[in-house]
């Protein structure tokens, strides 16, 4: 009943510009994905490979740039968090595995993004239930990844922020046997990236100097850390704006304007 309330897969309207930086992880995800797709008789002797597995911290871009690339390929995107899939009726979980694997090749090309993959395929033996449920899911899972050199439209991007939980089976070639570390933003320049990047669409005082915003911030910032700097910056422009209609100095069809002042006070917090 579960996975026929999700709807069928779409394909996702990411575009690369809306990811600022992780220019090397974008030539890797594209070189797996998107040359064999385009290529299939380069890839005929069997040595294809389906899966990759993007590992790095939360809010790292990890599911943006999934969906990134099934943009770029025209590929539907089905995304699954690993516990969602863990039931506790007996063989209901292997079944839901089956379930997803299944729905991908019916909306073939199809990118299927297992989020938390750590704990859909925690370390057998680790995880002290031998012969129980996560071995038996782990082996689906195994079973699927292998399945997937028949059906050649099917992709897997796994996330994890924890690769060393995984069951090391599912890194063996031919399964998630690509590994691509997508990390915190160090540097100002890449920071600079992606704040252009989430700032691209909005409409900009003269005021605004990007950098300068970025100074305010402490010194590792992940792209979702920029991302909610943004959001608050743009809660306190609207919040402007509102007033100003109140008082009537500005009507409710004039843009919105992003000022320097609504990104130090978003900073400040
Ligand atoms: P998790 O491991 O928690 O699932 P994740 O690595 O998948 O995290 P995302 O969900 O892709 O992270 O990113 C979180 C938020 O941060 C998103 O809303 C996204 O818009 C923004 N974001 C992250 N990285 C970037 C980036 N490089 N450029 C633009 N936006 C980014």
């Amino acid at each position: 009943a579960h996975s026929q309330a999700v709807g069928a897969p779409k394909i996702p309207s990411v575009s690369w510009q809306d990811i600022g930086g992780l220019h090397e992880v974008k030539k890797e995800i594209l070189d797996t994905i998107q040359l064999p797709l385009e290529h299939p008789e380069l890839l005929s002797l069997g040595l294809r490979r389906s899966g990759l597995l993007l590992y790095g911290p939360p809010g790292t871009g990890k599911t943006l740039l999934a969906k990134a690339v099934a943009t770029t390929c025209t590929m539907t995107f089905l995304s699954v968090k690993g516990p969602e899939l863990i039931n506790m009726y007996v063989g209901q979980s292997e079944e839901n595995v089956r379930n997803v694997f299944a729905r991908a090749r019916a909306a073939a090309p199809c990118i299927i993004f297992f989020d938390e993959l750590d704990s859909l395929a925690p370390n057998r033996g680790r995880s002290g239930d031998s012969g129980g449920v996560m071995d038996r899911v782990v082996s689906q899972l195994l079973a699927e990844l292998d399945g997937l050199h028949s059906s050649k439209e099917v992709f897997v991007i796994g996330a994890t922020n924890r690769p060393d939980l995984l069951d090391s089976a599912l890194l063996r070639p031919g399964r998630f046997d690509k590994l691509v570390y997508v990390g915190v933003n160090e540097d100002r320049e890449s920071q600079l990236q992606v704040l252009s990047a989430v700032t691209r669409k909005f409409k900009l005082d003269p005021s605004v100097n990007l950098s300068s915003i970025l100074e305010e911030c402490p010194a590792q910032l992940t792209g979702a850390d920029i991302y909610s700097l943004c959001s608050d910056a743009m809660m306190c422009a609207v919040k402007r704006k509102v007033e100003w209609i109140e008082e009537g100095l500005d009507t409710e069809s004039s843009a919105l304007v992003l000022t320097m002042e609504d990104f130090l006070q978003a900073a400040a917090r």
